[in-house]
């Protein structure tokens, strides 16, 4: 393939020339990388199953590992979706748009190439501006898994996206850094009560005070157990990773320094802006500390930079649990494969 184009925006707006030329390639069964409120995402015709086969080889995406599917208006959703439960029209009301993916019986339309091979599918409303007018100047539903090659860290840059995809994709869509930082919140409701499977920039808290009560699938604390059963594809693969090992430190901020600078040689830290002072080896700052929010924002770019602190093991400070701060654990908890170390 050609080099990949670099699309600037003058306007979020469906008669920008650069969305233009976005949903232009779209509409060819090409693929372009979109800016999102959650991560960059990797779109292309959801409805297209050889645009849709595209998306799996430029990522490494093994093809049972499903793709959301972007609308641009609320009641496109029943024509993505087979059917629409309450629950899901009052979280479609309350979150959308943003970053709420709900999982739901597939319509026809929805090729078993989009979907992984499941009789479901995962459907998103974006809140980006420019996210939103692509689908709708590209007048189809976008199937975007995040801009990565499988396994690597999300993307929140353009920049990001062409260090992994440089040749491989059409184009990317340039809108600057995302706001949330961490992918979509994924809710099953398909099952008997409603399931998270992935943590995001909508928190449980928030969807329990819409529907009630639901489950979080223990994938989000731990990692399968070897045979168990996972409800999401996804669940199963390794992800997020840098090629340096990084493990996760629980204590607090002088333990965490404390113990970080005893290490001995080849030792980074992944930390909060604070810890800095105290650290005495290679560190990159994740987001401050008590502030969920700025560690979604800041953890994607952080493991990209790790790899150039030219160390065997990175320890990382174990993130603020509350708000969007099991989002964080989540991702940076399977970017250390589950290791932790407590102090
Ligand atoms: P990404 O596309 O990289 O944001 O990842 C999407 C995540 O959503 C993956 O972990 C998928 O396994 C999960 N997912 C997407 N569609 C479904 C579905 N129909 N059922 C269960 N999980 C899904
Ligand atoms: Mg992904």
């Amino acid at each position: 393939m050609d080099k990949t184009k670099h699309l600037t925006i003058e306007k979020p707006d469906v008669q920008d020339k650069g969305i233009q030329g976005a949903a232009a390639i779209l509409r060819d069964g090409g693929l372009v990388a979109i800016p999102t409120e959650t991560v960059y995402g990797l779109a292309a015709d959801a409805l297209n199953p050889q645009a849709v086969a595209r998306i799996f080889e430029a990522k490494g995406r093994p093809s049972d590992n499903p793709l959301i599917v972007h609308i641009a208006h609320l009641d496109h959703i029943t024509k993505v979706a087979r059917t629409v439960p309450e629950s899901a029209a009052k979280l479609a009301k309350a979150f959308w748009p943003g970053p709420l993916t709900m999982v739901l019986p597939k319509a026809d339309c929805i090729p078993d190439k989009t979907s992984g091979g499941l009789d479901t599918v995962g459907i998103r409303l974006p809140s980006h501006p420019v996210a939103r007018a692509v689908i709708e100047a590209a007048g189809v539903p976008l199937a975007a898994p995040s801009a990565n090659l499988s396994g690597s860290p999300s993307p929140t840059t353009a920049g990001h996206v062409l260090a992994d995809m440089e040749g491989r994709i059409e184009a990317v869509l340039d809108g600057g850094p995302c706001g949330v930082g961490v992918e979509s919140t994924v809710l099953s409701l398909v099952e008997e009560r409603p399931l998270l499977l992935r943590p995001g920039g909508v928190t449980p808290e928030q969807i329990e005070s819409v529907i009630g009560p639901i489950d979080i699938h223990p994938a989000v604390y731990h990692a399968l157990e070897q045979g168990e059963k996972a409800a999401s594809p996804g669940m199963k693969y390794k992800h997020y990773a840098p090629h340096t090992k990084v493990i996760v430190v629980k204590g607090e901020s002088r333990d965490f320094a404390r113990y970080v600078n005893s290490k001995g040689d080849k030792i980074g830290a992944l930390c909060f802006d604070e810890d800095l002072p105290y650290i005495k080896v290679p560190a990159v700052p994740y987001g401050h500390a008590g502030r969920p929010d700025t560690q979604a924002r800041g953890l994607f770019d952080a493991l990209r930079h790790l790899d150039g602190l030219n160390v065997d093991v990175v320890y990382a400070r174990y993130p603020d649990m509350d708000g969007m701060g099991l989002a964080v654990y989540n991702r940076l908890m399977r970017a250390a494969a589950f290791e932790v170390v407590e102090l």
